[in-house]
């Protein structure tokens, strides 16, 4: 098994996991953002977020629910940013979905979401819903 992150899950590779039900694992992640920086994964194996079974999916972000409300107090912290880089091209470097939970704090100097985008777009809204909906078939 090649995979960080189900080495992880199989306990094969040490971490610091903080939660895990049957269907998600949580851990702290080896180079955090902000202390507290957790990573939750699904169990099974799925590189991107689209590959992921319904089940997997509602158990990832079940523990994700689960989780953030006692990350945020276990640091004392005011807010989180959760965030998934879904696809290498956005950034992710371990192909195995996963989402962060980061804490944040009034003032921490760190960015928002829409911080990370330069705002390059070259469609009409309009246009892309329509896109979009012919691609999902509708
Ligand atoms: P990505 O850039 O793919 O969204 O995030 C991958 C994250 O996994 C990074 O924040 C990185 O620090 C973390 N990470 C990589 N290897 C390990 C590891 O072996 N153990 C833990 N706990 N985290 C890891
Ligand atoms: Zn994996």
């Amino acid at each position: 098994m090649s995979c960080i992150f189900c080495r992880i899950v199989a306990g094969e590779i040490p971490a610091e996991i903080v939660a895990r039900d049957e269907g998600a694992v949580a851990f702290l992640d080896i180079q955090p953002l902000a202390d507290g920086h957790v990573v939750i994964v699904p169990r099974a194996h799925a590189a991107r977020v689209e590959e992921m079974s319904a089940a997997d999916a509602a158990a990832l972000f079940r523990t994700v629910v689960r989780l953030v409300g006692p990350v945020r107090r276990a640091l004392g912290a005011d807010a989180t940013t959760i965030g998934v880089n879904d696809g290498e091209a956005s950034g992710q470097t371990i192909p195995h979905v996963h989402v962060h939970i980061v804490p944040r704090w009034q003032g921490d100097g760190a960015g928002t979401v829409h911080t990370i985008f330069p705002r390059r777009t070259k469609r009409t809204v309009a246009e892309t819903a329509a896109s979009i909906r012919k691609a999902l078939g509708g």
